[in-house]
């Protein structure tokens, strides 16, 4: 099914890790917490609505955050719990469709076109679901209803928190119209950066432009930001999706054995992965280091942080750190990879096309 012709619903709890602290503690209700990092350390991975009022971000260092919001608690995140969390409500989700793409432990898309109560309107799935995870778990969910994922996603962020939006295929084109570039989901810092150089800071300038000169300047992703611009965006719900990963390797001319030489021969691979996310604004939690020996043996690495890495250091620094750990190597090395997975953000972008009503 493609066009204006389906009922997407991207769900989205609210300061989901946060919520989960404040529900499971009564003393950190009402009050500014920020689930991960410390006073002297680490990144906030999470902030309740409280701390946001001071401007605390997640992915904010927190010493930072410590600075906006004097009074902040800082609370050890607990992703079993956040997990089993996750785990009631994509049940939730089930009972309803079950064309369900989880985008995160918090965040899900669903299809409700052919919807397994038959409610009719999209608008009243969403309500009906909310209600159900505030009874479940007694946590607040906000939800975008739309014709298509892109629009549904941005629907989800307008009436946060606890609220729900509908944009109908009438409203789709003016909704993206008055939207900055750097708002669109998918579109990372690399991209917004050259849209700007080509003067384009709105959908409305992206919509002005052929889909010729879209295509000359970004690719493949040309016809997609050319689509969306006008509201159009037929990637389907894709239920089961298997966690995506990205990655680069290169096997060597001569065998490696030194940890300076292997470190260098890390560099373009990390390019290569962080341009690829940049591209595509995707963004990983988890480094996998690959190694085979010159005896043609593979060992794989892994160290997972648990905010999304939002920069190209940090990615080689976790990298380095991984070859590191395997050095001095007990046999000389003829390949190495690295990869990113986890990740979040965009998915591949499909053919749009035209379609027709929620
Ligand atoms: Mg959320």
């Amino acid at each position: 099914m493609t066009g204006h012709d389906r009922k997407i619903i991207h769900v989205d709890m609210d300061a989901f890790y946060a919520s989960v602290e404040q529900r499971d503690n009564p003393e950190l209700r009402g009050r500014p917490v920020a689930v991960g990092g410390s006073r002297e350390r680490g990144v906030v991975a999470a902030a309740s609505y409280e701390a946001r009022k001071f401007g605390v971000r997640s992915a904010m260092p927190s010493v930072t955050a410590k600075r906006q919001c004097p009074d902040l608690i800082f609370v050890k995140p607990r992703f079993e719990v956040y997990k089993a969390v996750s785990q009631q409500i994509r049940e939730i989700f089930a009972e309803h469709t079950p064309i369900i793409e989880p985008l995160s432990l918090d965040e899900a898309y669903l299809d409700v076109t052919e919807n397994l109560q038959s409610i009719p309107l999209a608008r009243d799935v969403a309500l009906a679901i909310r209600a159900k995870i505030k009874e479940v778990t007694g946590l607040n969910a906000s939800a975008g209803i739309s014709y298509n994922k892109f629009l549904a996603k941005l629907a989800s962020d307008h009436r946060k928190p606890n609220g729900q939006y509908v944009i109908t295929p009438q409203m789709g084109p003016a909704f993206v119209e008055a939207l900055p570039v750097a708002k669109f989901h998918g579109i990372g810092p690399a991209t917004n950066a050259k849209m700007n150089s080509l003067g384009l800071y709105t959908g409305f300038d992206m919509r002005n432009q052929t889909l010729e000169f879209m295509q000359a300047n970004f690719g493949k992703a040309g016809a997609y930001y050319y689509w969306i611009s006008r509201g159009v965006d037929d990637r389907e719900v894709r239920a089961n999706r298997i966690r995506k990963s990205v990655g680069a390797e290169n096997t060597f001319a001569s065998d490696l054995t030194e940890f300076d030489a292997m470190a260098a021969e890390l560099q373009p691979l990390i390019d290569k992965v962080w341009r690829h996310c940049e591209d595509k604004g995707s963004r990983g939690r988890t480094v996998t280091l690959k190694v085979k020996f010159n005896d043609f043996e593979i060992i794989t690495r892994s160290r997972s942080v648990p905010v999304a890495i939002s920069n190209r250091s940090e990615l080689e620094r976790l990298s380095v750190a991984l070859l590191q750990a395997e050095v001095p190597v007990p046999r000389p090395v003829r390949l190495l990879g690295i990869s990113l997975s986890s990740l979040l953000g965009s998915d591949e972008e499909e053919e749009p096309q035209l379609g027709l009503p929620i």
